[in-house]
């Protein structure tokens, strides 16, 4: 039996690792609930699947869910130390890091802190600290399994055999505006954005799925995870997301991870690792499909050489460059700025950057904190021209 804690159980990554875990009721339990503050959905969740911590990190929402629940045996937490507490006591095993954003990362320090292993999608995390994040894991013997479904796809491919890979390949669906021009972009709209064309996610996912973003902060994630050169790191647009990722071995044979658009084969396999589980849920059936690849427009979606340059430079400003796009995210969300201004509002960020070594947590947390006053600065001046 393996215990798990999720961070972001009420979210889309959150809510499908339950779905896991009521498929393998006999493999996995669950020590501890986390999410912000729907307290309807954590409800349901505390009674279904009887955790010993549960916690809203608002405190009224956490407040609520207390009065709610008083008949059940659950401490209820809120705040940072509480979503840290839910990532680091004695009996959990793996804590599957699922919030939204770069606040996943002082609670995933503190659980490898606390030998915990790692089941990965909150990749904001890895953009933002990589080097910290997988120092830490080194230092404390602890594995970091990807859930986005590329890395999964690259940690199923590489098979250990990491010295003899030439480079891996990533796979991006393009999203719901693939083969459009800039031109036709500026016309997008909120709700344009947010219809994906093969996956059902959270919003903040799905906008930087709509403006390659998503691809971006893959690379980066990608080159932390698995230790690779940037130069070895190449992106393939793959529209019907059936091959999730792919390794070029030295000898040119490259071997491709394959299967269903569906976040629960990833998570399972995250949580099954080293093993394998019995397929629950919709198998691939490849007779009458049609595979096609082709090479991301730069030109119109600029996240991606945004990425591999600031990667490249590293430092803080990975993580300066994720929290400019997690502020434009939600400019875009809330109506305060249009598609194109998300690239214009990163880009600008980035280049006035002073980029520091990101060796230790204040000095990410300082290029983190200066970057979102910075994007809303700008954004403000911008709204203010109009
Ligand atoms: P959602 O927006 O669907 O869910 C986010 C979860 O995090 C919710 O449970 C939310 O709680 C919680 N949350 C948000 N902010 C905070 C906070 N400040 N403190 C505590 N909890 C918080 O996101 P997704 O599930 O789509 O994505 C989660 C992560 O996984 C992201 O990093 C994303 O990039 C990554 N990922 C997602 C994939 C997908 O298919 N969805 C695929 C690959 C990676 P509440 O509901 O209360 O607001
Ligand atoms: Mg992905």
């Amino acid at each position: 039996m393996k215990t798990i804690s999720i961070l972001g159980s009420t979210g889309s990554i959150g809510t499908q690792t339950l779905e896991v875990v009521r498929a393998s009721a006999e493999k996995l339990g669950v020590h501890s609930l986390a999410a912000y503050s729907n307290v309807d959905m954590l409800e349901e969740q505390v009674r279904e699947f009887k955790p010993k911590i549960a916690v809203l990190m608002d405190l009224d929402s956490a407040l609520e869910l207390k009065k709610r629940i008083k008949d059940l045996p659950v401490e209820v937490l809120t705040g940072m130390d509480g979503l840290t507490e839910a990532a680091v006591a004695n009996s959990i095993d793996t804590v599957v890091t699922a919030v939204s954003g770069r606040i996943g990362l002082e609670p995933t320090l503190a659980a490898l802190k606390a030998k915990k292993n790692i089941a990965l999608a909150n990749k904001e995390t890895l953009v933002a600290a990589g080097e910290l994040v997988m120092k830490t894991a080194k230092q404390n013997n602890c594995s970091i399994i990807p859930v986005d479904s590329e890395h999964s796809a690259v940690f199923q491919c590489l098979n250990d055999k990491k010295s003899l890979v030439k480079k891996i390949i990533l796979t991006a669906s393009g999203g719901p505006f693939l083969g459009w021009e800039k031109a036709r972009l500026s016309k997008v709209t909120k709700d344009m954005a947010l219809k994906h064309p093969n996956w059902a996610m959270g919003a903040k996912i799905t906008i930087d799925s709509a403006t390659m973003m998503n691809k971006a902060l893959e690379v980066i994630e990608a080159k932390f995870l698995f230790g690779m050169d940037y130069e070895a790191i190449s992106v393939l647009i793959h529209p019907q997301s059936i091959v999730h990722s792919m390794v070029e071995y030295i000898d040119g044979s490259v071997i491709a991870q394959m299967g269903v658009p569906d976040m629960r084969l990833p998570i399972q396999y995250a949580l099954s690792y080293p093993n394998r589980w019995p397929l629950c849920f919709e198998q691939l059936e490849l007779a009458g499909k049609t595979l096609t690849f082709l090479q991301p427009d730069e030109e119109a979606f600029p996240s991606l050489k945004l990425a591999y340059e600031c990667g490249k430079k590293g430092g803080t400003l990975p993580a300066v460059m994720n929290a400019s796009n997690e502020i434009c995210v939600h400019a875009f969300l809330t109506g305060s700025i249009e598609y194109l201004e998300m690239f214009e509002v990163i880009q600008q960020v980035c280049r006035e950057h002073k980029v520091m070594p990101a060796d230790n947590l204040e000095k990410i947390l300082t290029a983190d904190l200066w970057s979102r006053e910075r994007s809303e600065e700008i954004i403000r001046e911008d709204l203010k021209k109009v």
